[in-house]
């Protein structure tokens, strides 16, 4: 999706940096942390949001993507969001899993 701001993330456009990365997803700070850590699991594939996804396999490979990342940075106590759908709070639309970790606001 040429018009798709995660897209070009995930193609480099920005050189945003990786915090974790491997084939099914990246996964970089957000923009606008409302937490001490806030970090978006993203798929490299462009699925609007959890409704539009009918890969089961790549949801699970996204859930454990966040167990990797969280380990591999040392992060024991965090919390996962997925919002679905301008009226729960998404903005950008492709899938993307919130961690939030420490002082969450
Ligand atoms: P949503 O509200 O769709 O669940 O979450 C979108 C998140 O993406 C927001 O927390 C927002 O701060 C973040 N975000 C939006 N644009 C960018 C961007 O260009 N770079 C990064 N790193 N995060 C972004
Ligand atoms: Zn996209």
């Amino acid at each position: 999706m040429t018009d798709c701001i995660f897209c070009k993330i995930i193609n480099g456009d920005f050189n945003t940096e990786f915090v974790y990365e491997n084939e099914y997803a990246v996964v970089f700070k957000d923009i606008n942390p409302k937490a001490d850590v806030h970090l978006l699991v993203v798929p490299r594939v462009h699925v609007e949001s959890l409704n539009d996804l009918d890969d089961e396999a790549l949801l699970g490979k996204l859930m454990m993507t966040v167990k990797e990342t969280t380990k591999k940075l040392g992060i024991k106590s965090y919390r996962t969001v997925i919002n679905t759908g301008k009226e729960a709070g998404q903005e950008v639309f492709h899938l993307h899993i919130h961690i939030l970790s420490g002082g969450i606001v």
